[in-house]
């Protein structure tokens, strides 16, 4: 089978197509970077939370669950420091009045020194065949030297600028390196200014008496809050932690790239707890595992890479991204922080309670350090959904939409199909149903040609098709089709179940994790 490149347009057009999202609001003409999810869609995310849930608190004995309230102290926000630092540089192009975040600008502008690069380097290996020295010609080739270190000084400029909070240097920046809008194509920019990313609200009936409240950017802070209750309420014992899902909001400056950057969105978060000194080794641990959880879902281990962190964020002493080669690039998809024990540590200041912690092997008392995993659940979402989404063109010359999710995590998993819709077959047909609809995701479908339907259901990447045909009413057996392969075999109805069960569960990806 031949696979067919599909484009992001496609993705998105696919996605609405069958029911997997839609713009949100749509008949108002749409809400900026909100989405919905429809029926296809809310079965593929929950099977995605199922798939971290699941791992995060089954596969590792010590930790545990928790979902807590979107609403929360206002203080909560003042002690997270998210009031003071939770802000974005932006900048607008005066032609084109389109509104830009600096530091996005300057990474693309980055990328776009090592592409050159990396495009010369192509371009002298196939010139030079087998000889060719990849790592002697980047050191010495002149054009490809004046490339990296273009790359390299801007990322050192923009770092520092960063660190020191520096908006006029950022500018400065862009100016230099003669960045365009590229929706005017001007170099017109007004200053960067800082921008807070934080939702407010009122709680309270009247605006007088009422106070003012934030949606929570992320749900770690639900996690440092409730750390007390949970390790007295569970008897857990450090290094355990504690894993939610949940909803985030961020009124982000530029949200673009479908549901990469949305301004409601869901998060995946573990936060564990460590003894002080002891959290760079769980750093190295959880970088490194939950890399492991990424390659077991299938999706290509050339897709990932990890990127440590220029700019520590004002709570962490280490930082980096696992980042997933979208449609656009390699980009973000889930962060690691070594956050130290900031986050307690402060809320002990802010709420005057300690947030202290009696290790019974040391017989000390301390704050915990902590280890956090964060993965933006609808990102993943758009990592998988991409990487699934492929054109094939069959043995048979025929072509097909083939929607390759791993099985386990597919919306619908069996589809049942009498091959007419007379004879007994619709009703044999739904016997098989119902007899499976208990333990699996099941859809009936008994419109068109069989061809056609096989058609539909590997669009939505359906693993199994069962086809009902006049020989089931004979001797009870059906035809079972594999998606991947498109190769059928017959076997009993009552074998149907045994068949399918082991090659839908989660549990062998995640053994692999552990081997
Ligand atoms: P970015 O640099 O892309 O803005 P971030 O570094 O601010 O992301 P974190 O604060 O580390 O992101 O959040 C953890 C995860 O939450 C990210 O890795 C990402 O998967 C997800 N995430 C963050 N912001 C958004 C958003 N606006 N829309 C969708 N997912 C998001």
């Amino acid at each position: 089978m031949d696979a067919i490149e599909t484009s992001f347009k496609d993705i998105i057009s696919h996605s609405k197509e069958y029911g997997f999202i839609y713009p949100g609001s749509e008949i108002y003409d749409g809400l900026g970077a909100v989405y919905d999810y429809g029926p296809l869609g809310v079965e593929l995310k929950n099977r995605i939370k199922q798939y971290w849930y699941g791992w995060m608190t089954r596969m590792n004995d010590n930790i545990v669950g928790i979902d807590t309230a979107i609403f929360m102290h206002p203080e909560v926000w003042k002690a997270s420091g998210h009031v003071d630092a939770f802000n974005d540089p932006l900048i607008d192009n005066k032609d084109s009045k389109k509104r830009y975040r600096a530091d996005v600008l300057l990474e693309d502008q980055i990328e776009k020194h090592l592409e050159k690069a990396n495009k010369e380097v192509a371009k002298a290996a196939k010139r030079f065949g087998e000889s060719f020295d990849e790592a002697l010609y980047r050191e010495t080739n002149p054009r490809v030297k004046g490339y990296l270190d273009k790359a390299e000084n801007l990322r050192r400029k923009f770092a520092a600028a960063a660190e020191a909070n520096d908006m006029a240097a950022l500018k400065d920046l862009i100016i230099e390196e003669e960045i365009a809008c590229p929706v005017s194509g001007s170099r017109n920019w007004t200053d960067v200014r800082q921008f807070n990313l934080m939702f407010s609200t009122q709680m309270g009936s009247v605006a007088e008496g009422a106070s003012t409240l934030y949606l929570r950017p992320e749900t770690a802070q639900g996690i440092f809050v409730n750390f007390l209750n949970v390790s007295k309420s569970n008897r857990m014992k450090i290094p355990f932690g504690i894993a939610q899902i949940g909803k985030a909001f961020r009124n982000e400056i530029v949200a673009r790239q479908f549901i990469f950057r949305m301004r409601e969105f869901e998060q995946m978060e573990m936060q564990f707890f460590v003894r002080p000194g002891e959290e760079l080794e769980w750093y190295e641990w959880w970088k490194n595992r939950r890399m492991k959880w990424h390659q077991s879902l299938g999706l290509g281990d050339e897709n990932y890479r990890f990127h440590d962190h220029d700019k520590l964020a004002h709570y962490a002493n280490a930082a980096a991204d696992i980042e997933f080669k979208f449609p656009f690039g390699f980009k973000e998809l889930e962060g690691i922080h070594s956050r130290t024990d900031f986050d307690l540590r402060r809320h002990e200041e802010f709420s005057g309670k300690k947030m202290q912690y009696f290790d019974p092997e040391t017989q000390e008392k301390y704050i915990p350090y902590v280890v956090e995993t964060s993965i933006g659940l609808d990102r993943m979402f758009l990592a998988i959904l991409s990487n699934a989404l492929r054109e094939e063109k069959l043995e048979d010359g025929s072509e097909r939409t083939h929607l390759k999710l791993p099985y386990f995590l597919s919306p619908v998993q069996v589809s049942i199909l009498p091959l007419i819709k007379k004879d007994g077959l619709p009703e044999l047909a739904n016997s098989i149903r119902r007899q499976l609809a208990g333990d699996f995701a099941v859809q009936y479908d008994e419109k068109d040609s069989v061809g056609r339907r096989y058609r539909r259901q590997d669009a939505i990447g359906t693993p199994f098709c069962i086809t009902v045909d006049h020989q089931s009413l004979e001797d009870n057996t059906v035809t079972i089709r594999d998606r991947n392969t498109a190769e059928q075999i017959r076997i009993s109805i009552d074998e149907i179940a045994t068949y399918i069960e082991p090659k839908l569960n989660m549990s062998t990806a995640w053994r692999s994790i552990e081997s």
